[in-house]
């Protein structure tokens, strides 16, 4: 199977599945788990915040990241498309009692202007606005990449409004790589943030919070209190380590493949656009003649090509398990369509 159906679909390497044998462990609960604690530190060293903690996955950073900063009744403003809204099962509501205000962006990104319209001045009608969440990359814009001149210029018009500023880095460190600034740039105007080590790095499981000592000390209430507290979990950490060591210069790779198969697509009949690629990911719209976007997922399964259908589109990403052989049969593929 050539699978570029998402980043998630990567299978632990040998050489990382082998940092995991020797990893001194401990419960991690009592702070006693030495490899998890030294992935912690790292990954609040590498997004230059004070702390962070290790958890099971990205939903679970997102919904204790608004448990932390928000209140039930309160406002967060985030993209129409975000993660958030439409993949979280409803957690923002039921976790944490919010109101999700969404915003059109362009290509993923939203502006300054954007957001200080969407604040609700303080009144005894409207939420009170609390917080402002940002994905880097945007997933369902086609892993746009924020400039870090417009997240700095976001994050001040909601602090300078009293919101706080959390940013869901799923894909933070491939824009880390596709801009050439280092992450801590990226999320230095963010309360919070957080990355996946189960997307593009490459590991089975898991993702690190990150903020002050202060955020963190509270998170680790709710990690606790959702269950996501975990016993000898540097088994898993170990993998973290070795995919922060390993697995970050090489998203170039995957970036490089995503922008030749966007080049490569466009060309031919059965697509009629992509979204601009900046990463790792690429959405197109197919033409009428390729027919409905779930037939074109399917008879590209019949030649053993995997993608994602969103709507009418189709989503292709790259990511360490797919390389040039892929991408042939990808083209084959989709030149046989129409
Ligand atoms: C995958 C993803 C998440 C959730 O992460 P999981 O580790 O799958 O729970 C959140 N936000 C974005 C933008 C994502 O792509």
């Amino acid at each position: 199977m050539h699978d570029f159906y998402s980043d998630t679909q990567t299978r632990p390497s040998r050489a990382m599945r082998e940092a995991c044998l020797d990893a001194p462990v401990g419960d991690e609960q009592g702070g006693h788990d030495p490899t998890t604690r030294a992935l912690e530190e790292r990954a609040a060293a590498l997004l230059g915040k004070e702390d962070a903690v290790f958890l099971p996955s990205g939903t679970m950073a997102n919904q204790i990241a608004l448990m932390v900063h928000c209140r039930p009744g309160d406002q967060v403003i985030c993209e129409r498309q975000a993660h958030l809204i439409f993949a979280e099962g409803g957690g923002p509501a039921a976790n944490a009692g919010v109101i999700l205000h969404p915003v059109e962006p362009v290509h993923g990104i939203f502006t300054p202007e954007q957001v200080a319209e969407a604040i609700n001045p303080p009144s005894r009608y409207a939420p009170r606005s609390r917080l402002l969440s940002i994905e880097q990359t945007a997933n369902l814009a086609g892993g746009a990449v924020w400039p870090v001149a417009t997240l700095d210029a976001v994050c001040e018009v909601a602090h300078a409004h009293g919101l706080a500023t959390h940013m869901d880095g799923a894909r933070l460190l491939n824009a880390a790589v596709a801009s050439g600034l280092p992450a801590r740039d990226h999320a230095a105007g963010f309360d919070s943030v957080w990355l996946d080590l189960s997307k593009g790095l490459g590991c089975p499981v898991g993702a690190v919070l990150a903020g002050s000592r202060e955020f963190i000390h509270e998170a680790w209430q709710h990690k606790q209190r959702l269950g996501g507290a975990m016993r000898q979990s540097g088994i898993l950490a170990a993998m973290g380590l070795y995919a922060l060591e390993h697995n970050i210069d090489r998203l170039a790779e995957d970036h490089a493949l995503a922008r030749e198969i966007g080049q490569r697509l466009s060309q031919m009949p059965a697509v009629a656009g992509l979204s601009p690629v900046e990463s790792n990911i690429v959405i197109l719209d197919l033409a009428e003649a390729a027919g409905p976007a779930p037939k074109v997922a399917e008879r590209l399964a019949e030649r053993d090509v995997r993608v994602s259908v969103m709507g009418k589109r189709i989503r292709v990403v790259t990511h360490m398990d797919v390389g040039r052989q892929d991408a042939e049969a990808l083209y084959g593929a989709f030149d046989a369509l129409v």
